[in-house]
């Protein structure tokens, strides 16, 4: 049987057999354990397990195998090739949760009190955006939401608050695909004794890891890539603070109840096992499909990392293996253009979310920002026929098949 705590030396190794514990019944992989409470063979061996004197699980909601695998993957892929301070392997912790957002909850909630303020990049995933200005406020907390692509401008904001505790990052950005510097602005909060976190979701541990710049925390959307195949909503929170991981912030955890579950934390430790396979083909693709959007008479425009015209193209190149498998184009005709060319598709899956096998398309303007006043969709750069693709690992020339005809005039079009 492999051992999963020996040195590997390739990411996709510690992908595949990253966090696994042999199995009592000799299983290859871990089983669903799909029970709700684990038994105690007397008291004292409940006391043990409380007191956290003796390994092993107790109640659902606080961990089962299951979890434990995925997280353990996560920490291993996090911290791959990593040293940590006395020059052993980066130790990190990962606490699995029911979604992005809960493992967000647990972050922020877990590490700010009224009267701290956190300093944040415009650009963000819109249900963190809306946690920092609707929710945190009401007790206390107070985003300062700035364009942190201005290293200047984030160096006056530090300097100016001392009420700052945590710098929040997100790079890439959703869903503009901005980019900041994690270390030049870590470099700048570590001065002010900040807590900095990074939201990886659209990177991967694959494409980039926070924690070689210094970051505290690192925090996932596992629905998205990690997950790779849209079977599960998820999340992870990873610490390298391991003391206060496996005191606060899991006692945060655990009552805020946001916990995964076995079915899903077994589905993710799957698809986290092709992480290295997947990432490779998503950014080939990208690269291929950005390349052929840009040539195609009908866009105007495309915003991929990976091209010298996108803004941040730098940056994303600095601290990043690959610039990843999103992407978004204009097309020249607007929002009916937008509409028609979505509902020419026939490979290409028309969906919101993001990082899965299948290419999906959506378009901002019609879905998930339709409710947005039009004024302020177009300042976060929103336009009407702006398309958003999260690009899959299909055979590229399908791809691009189904993408031309869909570009094409209706009247040149047989649906
Ligand atoms: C999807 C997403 C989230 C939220 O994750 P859920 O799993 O939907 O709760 C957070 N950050 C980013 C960058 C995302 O794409």
């Amino acid at each position: 049987m492999p051992d999963s705590h020996l040195p590997f030396t390739g990411f996709g190794t510690l992908a595949v057999h990253g966090g696994h514990e042999a199995d009592p019944n000799y299983a290859h992989l871990t089983p669903i354990y799909a029970g709700s409470t684990y038994v105690f063979d007397e008291a004292e061996q409940g006391m043990r397990r409380f007191s956290g004197e003796e390994k092993g699980y107790i109640y659902s909601r606080w961990g089962n195998p299951n979890t434990s695998e995925a997280e353990e993957k996560i920490s291993a892929l996090e911290g791959f090739g990593l040293m940590g301070a006395d020059n052993s392997p980066l130790a990190l912790r990962t606490i699995l949760h029911a979604s992005g957002m809960a493992a967000i909850s647990t972050l922020l909630l877990g590490n700010l009190k009224a009267g701290d303020k956190i300093l944040t990049h415009f650009s963000l995933y819109g249900g963190t955006h809306d946690l920092l200005e609707t929710v945190l406020p009401a007790m206390g907390i107070e985003p300062i939401i700035l364009d942190l692509r201005d290293l200047h401008a984030a160096a006056r904001a530090m300097e100016a608050d001392p009420a700052i505790k945590m710098l929040y990052l997100e790079t890439p950005a959703n869903p503009t695909l901005q980019c900041v510097d994690i270390e030049e602005l870590t470099l700048l909060a570590k001065r002010y004794n900040m807590i900095v976190a990074v939201d990886n979701t659209f990177a991967t541990p694959y494409l980039q890891q926070p924690f070689r710049h210094g970051v505290d925390y690192v925090v996932h959307s596992t629905t998205k890539f990690l997950n790779g195949h849209g079977t599960a909503i998820g999340g992870s929170l990873t610490g390298k603070d391991i003391d206060l991981m496996n005191g606060h912030i899991t006692k945060v955890h655990r009552l805020l109840g946001g916990s995964s579950n076995p079915f899903d934390a077994y589905l993710l430790t799957l698809g986290m096992k092709t992480l290295e396979v997947r990432m490779e083909r998503h950014c080939h693709n990208a690269m291929e499909v950005a390349g052929f959007l840009e040539q195609h008479p009908a866009v105007s425009k495309v915003n991929y990392l990976g091209l010298p015209s996108h803004p941040d193209h730098n940056t994303a190149l600095k601290q990043m293996r690959h610039p990843g498998a999103m992407l978004s184009f204009e097309m020249h005709g607007g929002l009916e253009a937008g509409k028609q060319f979505i509902d020419r598709l026939k490979l290409c899956v028309r969906a919101v979310s993001l990082g899965t096998c299948d290419t999906l398309i959506s378009h901002p303007a019609s879905m998930t920002h339709f409710s947005v006043p039009r004024e302020k969709r177009l300042r976060y750069g929103i336009t009407d026929g702006l398309i958003r693709m999260s690009v899959g690992i299909e055979h590229v020339q399908d791809i691009l098949m189904d993408l031309d005809r869909s570009l094409s005039n209706a009247s040149t079009t047989t649906s």
